[in-house]
């Protein structure tokens, strides 16, 4: 009997359970891990998804993707504390179409307290002002320094260069970068990265007049829109750039984040808009074109966009073109260039890259690296580099002349991030047959801090293989000790540009001996590199510079000449 009674209550509840569940209002139901169990037709008919599609899923399904994290922390802070959160959310259907919704959600628990099923349930709102505003902020603003974002100076942009038609007054596109913001980001966490960007965000708001309009396209790039600038051409440049200026030297003063001071520097590109002269999308191009002609001309200073700029970017696609087919068709060439000990001995010597052109002749890899780099290209080509390296050592090894060179191989930041690596480094050892103790690798100082962890594990890797390491232009980077202490180094080159004008420059003079000093701390060995006279050499020796390398030695060589100065010597 009363198991009878028992299974009729259940079954009650059951009915219950599911007549309000078939409710007016959309119903969802998950277990803990929040992996969507139920859903009811209400629920099919506000978001269009059917209940197949839904289940298995997460509430995600429906996300609008306008929220932060921390908006999501607050709704599980609830959950975990009250059990229970209700709020407006803006929630996208299955047609993409954004909505605002009232959603409750509550925790279902079992008698000892743990939380077994979550039941959310949604209903339309006539979305209140509130809402409405807030919808217009996600859309058009940036949350981390509450600038207007790119989406917004489009639309901007637009209204700017019709007006511009209509007044005959100019306008100006700014386009701002931020020079040193990746290693603040690296080396200090995201968290300072962000109080950097508010405050470059209200320096840039204090320098321009209130009706130009300041926006952050991402990451450490602003872009700032100047209009009703003059009706002059020559005078409108003049304004632009007044007010560039004005903003490169508020951005450059000192920052201070929680308690330490900061220099960061900005390049900017200029690009001038008249009528309709020129669409939204190309305007913002030409900007960004500039600020990276900007870049390139030495940091902290601005460009204004000029045709030859385009005339580059075409010409750099060309050679990108050319650059796919140089590998299978042997224009790539290692050359040598020597390096020395104090006595002017060889003892190893660098590999650089030449690329014999068909039509161009011979390219230096300060114009083509880059571009490998961007497309990629630098994987099969930065491989093939260590593949006949390794190859080279193993041919050295033969001959008592040259059983003792080290070979150095640069290798870029893509190619050495790149996960596969060591099993490279590895491969191009194993196919060769070479002595890895004969094998050093030369990182820069922006390789290491594009991912300092990863350097560190990838170096000790390749370090239990036999390899060293030298960090190549070093001065020129962040040079942090922290890092430094982290990171297993055979080697410090000093940079080319401390050497030039070593005889006149004191600065350049301290550097060169703070390095060697540092080296000496760390118990690395030191290289100078571009060593071109005498009175460089004598200087470096006496100041404790262990090798050399450089014109006054030798220039980088092909194979058979290199050879040539070895048996020379
Ligand atoms: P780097 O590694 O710092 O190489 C030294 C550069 O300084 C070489 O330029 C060399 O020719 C030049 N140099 C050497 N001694 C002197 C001197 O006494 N005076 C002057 N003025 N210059 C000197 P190069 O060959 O044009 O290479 C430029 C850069 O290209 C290299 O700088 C390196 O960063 C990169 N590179 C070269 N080969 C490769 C490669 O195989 N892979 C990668 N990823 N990068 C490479
Ligand atoms: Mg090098
Ligand atoms: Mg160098």
């Amino acid at each position: 009997m009363t198991d009878i009674l028992q299974r009729k209550q259940t079954e009650d509840d059951l009915r219950l359970a599911a007549i309000s569940f078939e409710s007016q209002d959309a119903m969802v139901v998950t277990d803990a891990k929040g992996i969507i169990l139920r859903v009811n037709k209400a629920f099919t008919r506000l978001t269009g998804y059917s209940e197949q599609e839904a289940i298995g899923r997460t509430p995600a399904l429906i996300s609008s993707g306008r929220y932060d994290k921390a908006f999501y922390l607050r709704i599980w802070a609830s959950l975990k504390e009250k059990r229970y959160w209700q709020g407006e959310m803006l929630n996208k259907r299955k047609n993409g179409m954004v909505h605002a919704e009232w959603l409750t959600i509550s925790a279902v628990t079992s008698a000892e307290g743990k939380v077994t099923h979550y039941v959310g349930s949604l209903s339309e709102t006539t979305r209140s002002q509130d809402v409405e505003a807030e919808m217009h902020r996600l859309a058009n603003f940036d949350p981390v320094t509450h600038l207007p974002n790119r989406r917004f100076l489009f639309d901007s942009l637009k209204e700017a260069i019709s007006v511009s038609s209509r007044s005959g007054r100019h306008g100006a596109l700014l386009f701002l970068d931020l020079d040193n913001f990746k290693t603040l980001n690296n080396t200090r966490g995201h968290n300072i990265g962000d109080l950097l960007l508010s405050e470059v965000a209200e320096r840039l708001k204090a320098s321009v007049r209130e009706y130009d309009t300041v926006t952050r396209l991402g990451g450490d790039e602003f872009v700032l829109l100047l209009e009703n600038l003059s009706k002059d051409e020559q005078e409108a440049a003049i304004q632009a750039g007044l007010v560039g200026e004005q903003v490169r030297d508020a951005i450059a003063l000192p920052y201070m984040l929680q308690g330490t001071e900061f220099i960061c520097t900005t390049s900017i590109g200029i690009s001038m808009f008249y009528r309709q002269n020129v669409s939204a999308e190309d305007l913002l191009k030409h900007a960004d074109l500039a600020m990276c002609q900007a870049k390139k001309d030495g940091r902290n200073s601005l460009r204004f966009f000029a045709p030859e700029m385009q005339a580059t970017l075409v010409e750099h696609s060309t050679l990108e073109g050319d650059l796919r087919h140089a590998l299978e068709q042997q224009q790539l060439h290692l050359y040598y260039q020597m390096q020395v000990d104090n006595a002017r001995r060889i003892i190893g010597a660098e590999a650089l890259l030449r690329w014999d052109h068909p039509e161009r002749g011979m390219i230096l890899p300060g114009d083509f690296i880059h571009i490998a780099e961007e497309s990629g290209l630098i994987l099969p080509i930065g491989y093939w580099v260590l593949k006949s390296a390794c190859e080279q050592i193993k041919i050295w090894s033969k001959s008592p002349d040259t059983c003792d060179l080290w070979l150095a191989v640069n290798v870029s930041a893509r190619q050495f991030h790149q996960a596969e690596f060591a099993d490279q480094v590895q491969r191009a050892l194993n196919e060769s047959g070479a002595d890895p103790t004969k094998l050093k690798l030369e990182l820069t100082e922006s390789l290491v801090l594009d991912d300092v962890s990863d350097t560190v594990t990838k170096m000790h890797a390749l370090k239990e293989l036999g390899i060293s390491f030298a960090m190549d232009d070093f001065g020129t980077g962040y040079s942090s000790l922290t890092y430094l202490k982290q990171l297993p180094l055979d080697q410090l080159k000093i940079d080319q540009s401390f050497i030039r004008d070593l005889s006149t420059d004191r600065n350049n003079m301290a550097i060169v001996q703070a390095i060697i000093t540092m080296g000496r701390t760390f118990e690395l060995n030191v290289i100078s590199e571009g060593v071109e006279t005498e009175e460089q050499f004598e200087f470096l020796d006496n100041h404790g510079s262990h090798a050399f390398q450089g014109f006054l030695f030798g220039r980088p060589v092909p194979l058979g000449q290199f050879e040539t100065s070895l048996t020379l010597q």
